[in-house]
This record gives C-alpha cells, sequence and structure tokens, in this order.
C-alpha cells in the first residue's frame, strides 16, 4: 500500500507546473490567467483524490500507480486551460427533430437577418436619426411600418420579449385596475411566465371569468364595472384541451370590448404570418385575422414561429400604442439595434412569403418534405455505417416536433436515423459525449437508442455531425 501522505508531499507546486513546455507554449497563446487558474485546479484536483485514499482502508487499484510527475499534471492543465479559454456559448448541432427549441436558442436567424446584424455591428447606424431631416428619430421606426404592413395593424412597438410586450401592456393600460381573463387561459408558459403573476407585476388586478373549460361572453359582461381597464385573451399556445370546452371568439370580445369602450389585448404567444394548413399543420391563428376581428393591442414573440430574433412584438390602436411608448418602463424593456437590425430583416422576408418559406429556417425546417428527410435520413445512416463498429443503425419512421410552446398537438411526420450500440459504450455514455464534444451535438434518446432527426440539421452540418458521433462513440 502507498503512503499516501507521503504522496500528497510529492505533488508539484504551480511555479513547477508552469515551467514546463506545454503550459509555457499556452501561455503564448492563451491569457495567462487561464493558464494559471487551471494549474492550480489541476493540482488541487490530485490532492483532493489523494487526501481521499489516505482515509481508505482499501484504495482502488489504480490509485497504486498515480503519477505524479510534473510533465503529466501539465499535459492535463494545458488541456483544461484550452478549455477554459473556449466560449461558454457556443454553436451546436440540434438534432432532437424539435424546431423551436428553447433551451437552444429557439431557433437559427435567416442568412439576410445575420447578415443585418454584421453590418449594424461593424458600423455606425441610423438607430434615431432620421436620415431625411438630419433630426432624432425614433428606433422603433424602423420597424413599424413593415409591422403595419404586414399585421393590418395601425401601430407598433417592439420590446425585450413577449412577456415583456404583456407586462408592459398591462402596466401602461390597466395599472390600478381590473383585466378581465377567462380562467381557461390563466396559463403558464416556459416555467416562469404565468398569467397571473405578470398581471400582479404589472399593478393590473385580475377577474378570472368562467371556468377552466368554459367561458361565455356573458361571464365577462356580468364584471365589467367602472374600473375595468381591458379586456385581455391569452392564446394557450402550449397545451391543448379536448373534450367539452367554450371559448369566447376575438371577434365577439372584440364588440363587447367595444360596446363598453374597453380595449381588448390579445397574446398570440407565437404569432404567425402565414396560414399553416396550406402545409399540412393544425391551423394557428394569424396575428392579421386577430387585428380584422377586432382585437385592439395583439402582442407575439419575435423568436418563435416568426422566425427572428428574441423580441415582443406589440401591434394595434395607435392611442394605445402610443400610450405604451410613452410609459416609463418602455425604456428599460426596448431593443437593442442587434434585435432591431435581425427582427427588420426577417419581416422583409415575409413581403414575399415564397422568400419567408426558403429563406427563413423555422418555415424551411416546418416545411421540408417526408421524401427529402427519408432520403438525407438514409445518406446519414449509409455515411455512419461507414465509421462505427458493433452498432445497429436503421432509419425508422418518427415524428418531429415545433416545440416552443407552438402547436402542441402537431405531429410532424419525419424520418430519424436510429442508432444502437451492440457492445461495449452504453449509449447513455454517447449521448453524454455528443454533448461535450465539438461541435455539441443534442440528440434523443429513447430506450437504449440515439434519434438523429435531420429536419433540425443543415445540410452543411452533416459532416461535423458524423465525425462528432464517430468521436464520441471511441471514447
Ligand atoms: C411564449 C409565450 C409568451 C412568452 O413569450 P417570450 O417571447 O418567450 O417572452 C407569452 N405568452 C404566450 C401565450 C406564449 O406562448
Amino acid at each position: 500500500m502507498s503512503d499516501y501522505r507521503a504522496l500528497l508531499r510529492e505533488l508539484p507546486a504551480v511555479d513547477r507546473l508552469l515551467r514546463e513546455p506545454v503550459l509555457i507554449n499556452k501561455m503564448q497563446h492563451l491569457p495567462r490567467r487561464l493558464v494559471l487558474q487551471a494549474a492550480q485546479e489541476t493540482i488541487s484536483a490530485y490532492r483532493q483524490r489523494l487526501s481521499g485514499y489516505a482515509g481508505l482502508a482499501h484504495p482502488p487499484e489504480s490509485a497504486v500507480h498515480i503519477d505524479l510527475s510534473p510533465s503529466i499534471l501539465a499535459e492535463e492543465a494545458a488541456y483544461l486551460a484550452e478549455k477554459k479559454a473556449g466560449m461558454n456559448l457556443k454553436a451546436l448541432i440540434n438534432a432532437t427533430g424539435i424546431v423551436i427549441h428553447t433551451n437552444l436558442g429557439r431557433v437559427p436567424l435567416a442568412s439576410k437577418a445575420i447578415a443585418a446584424i454584421n453590418d449594424v455591428a461593424n458600423n455606425y447606424s441610423n438607430l434615431e436619426i432620421s436620415l431625411d431631416t438630419g433630426e432624432r428619430g425614433s428606433r422603433q421606426e424602423h420597424l413599424e411600418k413593415l409591422l403595419c404592413d404586414l399585421t393590418g395593424a395601425e401601430a407598433a412597438v417592439v420590446v425585450n420579449n413577449n412577456a415583456a410586450a404583456v407586462f408592459l401592456t398591462l402596466n401602461a393600460l390597466a395599472a390600478g385596475r381590473e383585466v378581465v381573463v377567462s380562467r381557461g387561459q390563466l396559463v403558464e408558459i416556459g416555467g416562469s411566465f404565468r398569467i397571473p403573476e405578470i398581471m400582479a407585476a404589472s399593478g393590473a388586478a385580475l377577474i378570472e371569468v368562467g371556468t377552466t373549460n368554459k367561458t361565455y361572453l356573458k361571464d365577462y359582461e356580468a364584471v365589467v364595472n367602472d374600473n375595468t381597464a381591458a379586456f385581455l385573451k391569452v392564446h394557450t399556445s402550449n397545451y391543448h384541451m379536448i373534450g367539452f370546452t367554450a371559448e369566447v371568439e376575438t371577434t365577439e370580445l372584440a364588440s363587447l370590448a367595444n360596446k363598453y369602450r374597453l380595449p381588448l389585448v390579445e397574446d398570440l404567444g407565437s404569432g404567425v404570418l402565414m396560414d399553416l394548413s396550406a402545409f399540412g399543420l393544425p391551423a394557428e391563428p394569424l396575428i392579421q385575422e386577430s387585428i380584422t376581428a377586432g382585437a385592439d393591442l395583439v402582442t407575439f414573440s419575435g423568436d418563435k414561429m416568426l422566425g427572428g430574433p428574441q423580441a415582443g412584438i406589440i401591434v394595434g390602436r395607435g392611442d394605445l400604442v402610443s400610450l405604451i411608448r410613452k410609459n416609463q418602463l418602455a425604456r428599460a424593456l426596448r431593443v437593442d439595434k442587434f434585435t432591431i437590425a435581425a427582427l427588420e430583416a426577417t419581416l422583409r422576408l415575409y413581403l414575399d412569403p415564397k422568400r419567408a418559406l426558403q429563406d427563413i429556417p423555422v418555415w424551411r425546417m416546418l416545411t421540408v418534405l417526408p421524401d427529402d428527410l427519408q432520403r438525407r435520413a438514409e445518406n446519414l445512416a449509409e455515411q455512419l455505417a461507414g465509421r462505427l463498429d458493433s452498432v445497429s443503425i436503421e432509419v425508422i419512421e418518427g415524428i418531429s416536433r415545433v416545440g416552443g410552446g407552438a402547436l402542441p398537438a402537431a405531429e410532424l411526420p419525419t424520418y430519424l436515423v436510429a442508432l444502437k450500440p451492440l457492445e461495449g459504450i452504453a449509449s447513455s455514455a454517447v449521448v453524454a459525449n455528443l454533448r461535450r464534444g465539438q461541435p455539441p451535438v443534442i440528440l434523443r434518446l429513447q430506450q437504449d437508442r440515439l434519434l438523429i432527426d435531420p429536419r433540425t440539421i443543415r445540410e452543411e452540418e452533416e459532416t461535423a455531425l458524423i465525425d462528432a458521433v464517430a468521436a464520441a462513440w471511441q471514447q
């Protein structure tokens, strides 16, 4: 048995490690502080391990042959330093087939949107100056006309995200007063956006009407009083009720709102500008339909079905939008120039729906034909078969999801590459290796099978994906 206390004294000091060529080399191109931290952490990890063994009656076999040469520790520190120097937030391959994946950054942007961000990042821009008059302009002007054009609304304002849009709208229209909402629409979205809580934070009092499954027009009318400030309709985007249900249509609620001179606010959640049912998907309410139906304000996200950057978009009546813009919180929730650039470029694509379908990744992924997916899955399977041993590979039929709390019931038929290790490595270990790989790959694991869905993988990513899977298998 080794004397671990004696080994502890043999551990090289930080200075000694930093004199190793591999670390001297790292310090030429990495920040010195990161190399130093890596050396300190490596030594301290060894110290902990040895102290742990010292307390054990029967240390593991591997512990007996522990090598404490500075060169070995320096190699480990060099690897750690390289890892520390890499970006924490980085690109990865989404092989899950979930198109709007909130944990994976929701959606990739159209290349026009990326180019627009690049342009304003590299240069000064007319963010808040009118090039016609030379006078101070509003950053909102770059988006308002386009949004009105596409939705038929009178005015528009864009804020940080849709949660902020709902919050700001309620604060501007109804702080200290009452807002009427159907019980069936008091939803929670994404774990932290809950209608009752957003409303409380905005200073508006929530008046719940109806029951969980049924709410009628008369329920809304019964609670109207002098202190009522607005009706709020929430699109229950992330859950789906079946059975005996009743919701009041936007047109009906709009006429009731009109009768009492109250604004009707509709939170559409995702917000869709093009009809999904044309592509075999369940119909979602269109933003322009809500405006036509009489909603006074409609709010939706920039980075769900719209396929743009994170943003909350409010469109509707000019007098109400101007109240929102003047609200003191508008400045705190405003969008930056990168968001404006990316959103403008994305919205411009919608001016020609054919372009939108081709150039906006979320639409391209949702409307790709099953034949194409089958061809790509078969091609991936064939290439993987050439790289992997002891694995069963097949192409099977499966389902992709829209995700992001949009269209929870929609099942998009797809073809999956299903991989199952036959011996050696466990599939859960491959999944973990893939997650830590370069680039990381995120996929579904179902009953010991790794499932790769080509729907959310760009063709340019396929080589990197195959290399990553091969590397993860061999570890
Ligand atoms: C997603 C969603 C939100 C929140 O939107 P973010 O842009 O993520 O802040 C609010 N309301 C509904 C109905 C939603 O679906």
